[in-house]
């Protein structure tokens, strides 16, 4: 039985202009299918970020092609580019980028205001959705507490929550623990591994192998280079 991949990259190819021109993402193939959870691991340098800017439709490849949900990315516009982000990827950063004075609730709901029809769903509904999302990350006791209130890990919880609300195919996460204490690490590593079992499609980026075993496949970046792990 086939199914179209979540995530797939043909021939990606990231050229920065310069100069003098770097090719930080060599023509890479990658298929991630629905409900897998691939770790992409890589030192300082070997182009985690560049291949996080593409895979989340920030940056278009210079060249190749990036199919999301089967859909061609290239012939999109920019607009029709953010919606789709909006839309289909839940982004997870290492600096949770939550808004100081909005509460968990109101910042989870906020990210659905953007999201297609968002503004015309009601404040109401919108923070239904933001209480649920918050609940399923485990934050269902503190709905009302500001960022300054809460821990580190909590605080990458509400983040979590954020980038579900908007019910992505993709979750994709940038060094989602590097702020974390080695045991808040592995309640978020831990969280995400059940959401990963519930059935959402993750992609991790780290430097740390520690933290890609946790994955159920690893993608190496080396130089620009993607090479699928060994199986462990
Ligand atoms: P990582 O996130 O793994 O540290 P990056 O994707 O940031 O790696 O960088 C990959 C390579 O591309 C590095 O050699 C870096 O110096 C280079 N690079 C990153 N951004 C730019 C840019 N805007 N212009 C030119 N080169 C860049």
């Amino acid at each position: 039985m086939s199914s179209v991949p979540v995530l797939e990259f043909e021939q990606v190819t990231l050229t920065y202009p310069g100069p003098p021109p770097v090719e930080a993402l060599h023509p890479c193939d990658l298929a991630v299918g629905p409900g897998e959870f691939v770790a992409v691991v890589g030192p300082s340098g070997s182009g985690k970020s560049t291949f996080l800017n593409v895979a989340g439709l920030l940056d278009r490849p210079t060249a190749g092609r990036y199919l999301l949900d089967g859909l061609d990315t290239a012939a999109l516009s920019d607009g029709e580019r953010t919606e789709l982000r909006g839309r289909r990827i839940g982004l997870v950063f290492q600096s949770f980028h939550l808004l100081a004075h909005r509460s968990a609730t109101e910042n989870v709901a906020l990210a659905t205001l953007y999201a297609p029809n968002g503004g015309r769903r009601r404040t109401a509904r919108r923070h239904a959705e933001a209480r649920e999302a918050l609940e399923v990350v485990g934050l269902g006791h503190r709905l009302d507490a500001l960022p300054s209130r809460l821990s580190g890990g909590e605080r990458q919880r509400v983040a979590i929550a954020r980038a579900l609300v908007g019910l992505p195919s993709l979750l994709l996460c940038d060094e989602p623990t590097g702020n974390l204490d080695s045991a808040t690490a592995a309640s978020v590593l831990t969280l995400i591994e059940q959401l990963n079992a519930d059935g959402m499609t993750v992609v991790l980026i780290t430097h740390d192998p520690q933290v890609a075993a946790r994955a159920g496949r690893t993608v190496v970046i080396r130089d620009g280079v993607l090479t699928e792990a060994a199986d462990r």
